[in-house]
């Protein structure tokens, strides 16, 4: 049984917060805004905990705005747009036994309801309401009265508004262009539609012609530079190749290469179909220098990847190097397996056509040593490669073997060569993706030169100057993402933003196009703020004209004349053009990582070519993603836990302190079962004490004591580094400062000030710091563990809703070093008698403190006024002392204690010893004397303190001479 009855207390909230409106937001002239956005979920299943860091934190800094006392709108809706739900929907029909498994023992659909999902709006329905449940349930700060779906025949006319004002600037082109392409859907292929998310980058392969005869052997490669340096070429043995005709000429390609450059629009005929293998030992003519040399197997050859025919360059290239000595000496042991004579390859060397410092003359050989490579197949070989090219690329030079080019750099070469042997025949370029991509159909992402394509052309250089300009201008959130946007801005170029199929919205002036989910997601954030607006008037999409769309976002025209021409009312009109007005620009918009290179520039560019600079998005928060216990969360793992079954297991506080715990910027959060169960607990045992607290009562603030000081000072510096970790969303930090470290502190301050509380006098004081303390430490917790916190301030009396209370502030008045340095010595003493009686086994019978005498204190300031002014030495410090008449009688302590004190002045940090400079001389005997009862308290012994020399002290042991400033001695009886 929990302390806490979690489920009742969320419901409890999320009723009350529903009932009230509490997150509905209008505008309000007298408040400032803050408009946040988060990207609104794609409904093909239901979220899992996977999903939870990116909307919990969204939802966190939605609340901290709120409590800063802004009029804080954070609206949701769903991405119906593209092929993925009919992806899905393919595969429930088919009855997919993965799908099934997931659906029904994942995520606990009933089996009756399978049938009800078979079409892609009933399952986007469906799980729709299952996100939004679970959004409700983790309680999350929605206005949910600006709902809609991408499908909504409205938004389809705000589309086709946006359409029309990229296409009127210029900004939308038609063409031929390489885009990725699924074969078996038949569709471009966006980031949205790959297994894993992964963005499909298109490259240009150079084709390098190598002959026999007049048949060509075309090897792909992104090092044309490297020709000069092939030694053997290489073909998979046990692939299957093809002898086609291509644009005319006798090409041997693989059997997929062949579909591919049918794709990029050449002229393919398939002559005869064989294995690789045909054509090893044949000899093989390099179009560029007249080498030749012999056609040998390799295992690492993908037929899949361009020509499936590779050029071996094994002086740069690690695979090659490593296939090919692995092939000497395989040929070697067995000479009778291979079509080659292993004679013909024993005298295949590295040509190395690339010098470069820091490397010996085959580079490969030097990377592939050091890595411990010897076998084709070893993954390592990937990193090698990169190490090479990478190093190559930007430092290498180009040698005397390669004419013209010679002591070229690398980077330079690289397109002077392709440019020149492309002219003169000798090669042909062919797109390709960078990195394999799989549909999430199942089947490779290829290239296809798509004819009278649509696209929206991010190329365009005026555009981008407009989105640099934006992305100088906004908070970047982390910060050091911001040359990653501009990054993404210099490379991309047209994007294709409709395809033949989906669901979506038809391209307004050639409606048998659908634009694709990536481009009609990315001025969205202004639809939210009119679309309450519209639905109160419930109009035909028809009368959502361009014009009524340039009035409401543009302030275009006047309300009378587009009332007129739309049969809108005109004073609707103006308060929906006011309400855009009043939340745009948007202040912040959350999103993945993954999203840099496609949806969060694409908004940045779409704002930029519609909206006048006053109305660009202002800020841009970029999260990353769970992990389970380490591990990436995927359903082959097995781990992955559905939102809501995490929230009934642990409670949605504990879930979104864990999820938030956890969240570092720009790295992944690490989640498990195990931490919210101990998040859990931790909030259990902070409740318990606000119970106690707030039984105890308010308090008053008339007999503080120098503890109570220390407490309400520590406060202050909570209060002040929360805040300063939450401006960057430092959410971790900021956990640990309003709740490990504070609730550290008052564990500390209830120990210390224990004993008191039966004293009436100072029991008032008391009560009134702890409750000083819950009352801001349940205000910072706020944003993190809502339903508790609204709990506790309602038991606390407070006032409203805790979602509205004031964001803590730092009240300087509070804040008070000198407690803090006073409260530093006592934990000081308490540590060095728990080492003395560690050390010594003793359980005390009595402990004694002596303080520092007067003339010790002198030498100790003086010494702290001395480093002030750097000159802090032994001898100094002596020959200052003894300017004192008083020293002269201690002409033999001295020099002994000064040399002490200066290694201990030595050691403080400039500011402490500043300060310590500040407070002069200490009543030493006092202070301890306040923490008598405490000390006893925790060592259930009798406490003595007295000055070193008091007449009266007693020092069996001899322990009192040595008693230093902030340093007591002490003795253990
Ligand atoms: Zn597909």
């Amino acid at each position: 049984m929990h302390m806490v009855d979690w489920k009742a207390i969320e419901e409890k909230w999320q009723r009350r917060w529903a009932e009230a409106g509490a997150f509905e937001t209008d505008p309000d002239p007298e408040k400032p805004k803050f408009y946040l956005t988060v990207a609104y979920p794609y409904p093909n299943s239901p979220q899992h905990i996977g999903h939870g860091r990116t909307y919990t934190l969204t939802d966190v800094h939605a609340r901290w705005k709120r409590m800063q006392g802004y009029n804080v709108l954070l609206p949701m809706a769903w991405h119906y747009t593209g092929t993925p739900l009919f992806a899905m929907v393919e595969r429930l029909k088919e009855r997919d036994p993965d799908i099934l498994e997931t659906f029904l023992n994942l995520y606990n659909i009933p089996e009756e309801k399978l049938p009800e999902l078979e079409d892609p709006i009933s399952m986007a329905v469906y799980f729709a309401e299952e996100i939004k449940h679970g959004m409700q349930r983790i309680g999350y700060s929605v206005d949910w009265r600006r709902e809609f779906t991408t499908v909504d025949p409205i938004y389809s006319k705000f589309i086709e508004w946006q359409f029309e004002k990229l296409r009127k600037r210029g900004f939308i082109t038609q063409g031929s262009h390489p885009v990725g392409w699924c074969p078996s859907c038949g569709n471009p292929v966006g980031q949205h539609d790959t297994v894993g998310d992964k963005e499909p980058e298109i490259e240009e392969f150079t084709v390098i012609k190598f002959r026999k005869g007049d048949m060509v052997f075309p090897a792909g490669t992104l090092r044309p530079e490297t020709v000069f340096g092939v030694t053997n070429m290489w073909i998979n043995p046990d692939a299957t190749y093809v002898e086609a005709k291509v644009d005319g000429e006798t090409w041997i390609i693989s059997a997929e290469a062949a579909d591919k450059l049918e794709l990029l629009g050449r002229s393919v005929e398939r002559v005869s179909e064989f294995q690789g293998n045909k054509f090893i030992g044949v000899t093989i003519t390099n179009p560029v220098t007249g080498d030749e040399f012999p056609m040998l197997p390799a295992s690492f050859v993908d037929p899949k990847a361009v020509t499936g025919v590779v050029m071996s360059v094994p002086a740069h290239a690690p695979f090659d190097l490593v296939a090919l000595d692995q092939l000497k000496r395989e040929a070697k042991k067995n000479p009778d397996a291979y079509r080659f004579k292993p004679s013909d390859i024993k005298d295949l060397e590295p040509i190395s056509v690339i010098e470069i410092d820091g490397y010996g003359p085959v580079p490969a050989k030097d990377v592939v040593d050091r890595r411990g490579i010897t076998d084709q197949e070893d993954p390592k070989l990937e990193k090698a490669t990169k190490e090479v090219y990478s190093a190559e690329f930007h430092g290498g030079r180009m040698r005397n073997n390669t004419g013209q080019y010679a002591s070229m750099p690398v980077q330079q070469a690289k397109e002077a060569v392709k440019e020149d042997i492309v002219a003169k025949g000798y090669a042909t370029t062919m797109y390709e993706m960078l990195e394999p991509v799989q549909c999430r159909c199942g089947s490779e992402v290829v290239v296809k030169i798509f004819e009278n394509q649509w696209f929206i052309n991010y190329g365009d250089p005026a555009w981008k100057r407009l989105a640099h300009e934006n992305i100088d201008s906004m908070t970047i959130i982390p910060i050091e993402l911001r040359q990653e946007f501009h990054n993404v801005v210099d490379w991309l170029r047209e994007k294709a933003c409709a395809r033949k199929a989906g669901l979506g919205t038809p391209l307004p002036w050639e409606p048998d196009w659908i634009i694709e989910a990536l481009s009609d997601s990315v001025i969205y954030m202004a639809y939210y703020t009119v679309i309450k607006g519209i639905n109160e008037v419930g109009p035909e999409p028809e009368q959502l004209t361009e014009e009524f769309w340039d009035y409401v976002f543009l302030g275009k025209g006047d309300p009378g004349s587009v009332a007129e021409a739309t049969g809108f009312p005109a004073e609707k009109l103006e308060e929906i053009h006011k309400e855009f007005s009043y939340f745009y620009p948007l202040d912040a918009r959350h999103s993945g990582r993954d999203l840099i290179s496609n949806h969060l520039t694409y908004m940045v560019f779409c704002h930029d070519g519609i909206w006048p600079r006053e109305l660009w998005p202002k800020g841009i928060v970029v999260n990353g993603s769970v992990l389970m216990e380490g591990s990436k969360m995927s359903k082959s793992l097995n781990n992955i836990i559905p939102l809501i079954n995490a929230i009934d297991s642990f409670g949605a506080d504990p879930l979104r302190l864990s999820l938030m715990i956890t969240a570092e910027p720009l790295k992944d959060a690490d989640f498990s079962p195990d931490m919210a169960k101990n998040m859990r607990d931790n909030l259990e045992r902070f409740y318990q004490r606000v119970v106690k607290i707030i039984e105890q009562g308010r308090g008053s603030p008339d007999n503080l004591h120098d503890i109570d000081r220390w407490m309400l000072s520590r406060l202050q510096s909570y209060i002040a580094e929360a805040d300063e970790a939450l401006k960057e969303l430092k959410v971790r930090k900021t956990i640990h400062a309003a709740m490990y470290n504070l609730n550290q502190d008052m564990d500390w301050y209830q120990k210390r000030v224990a004993r008191e509380l039966e004293r009436p006098e100072r029991a008032d004081a008391i009560r009134y710091v702890q409750w000083r303390v819950l009352d801001t430490q349940v205000r910072m917790m706020t944003p993190f563990t809502p339903h508790l916190c609204e709990e506790i301030w309602e038991k606390m009396g407070g006032e409203g809703f805790i979602a509205f209370a004031e964001w803590p502030k730092v009240d300087e008045s509070s804040v008070s070093q000198m407690s803090e340095v006073l409260e530093r010595m006592i934990q000081t003493c308490m540590e060095d008698i728990q080492k003395i009686t560690r050390v010594t086994g003793i359980s005390p019978a009595k402990i004694h403190f002596y303080t520092a005498d007067g003339w010790k204190w002198k030498i100790y300031l003086k010494a702290l006024e001395l480093a002030k002014r750097e000159q802090l030495d032994v001898g100094t410090l002596i020959k200052e002392a003894f300017k004192d008449a008083e020293m002269k009688a201690r002409s033999k302590a001295v020099p002994g204690y000064a040399r002490q004190i200066v290694d201990d002045v030595i050691k403080l940090p400039d500011s402490e010893a500043e300060l310590r400079l500040k407070m002069g001389q200490l009543n030493e005997v006092n202070i301890l004397m306040d923490a008598v009862s405490f000390i006893e308290g925790e060592h259930g012994c009798e406490v003595a303190v007295s000055a070193e020399s008091d007449p009266w002290t007693e020092d069996p042991a001899k322990r009192a001479h040595r008693a230093k400033p902030y340093r007591p001695a002490i003795y253990v009886q």
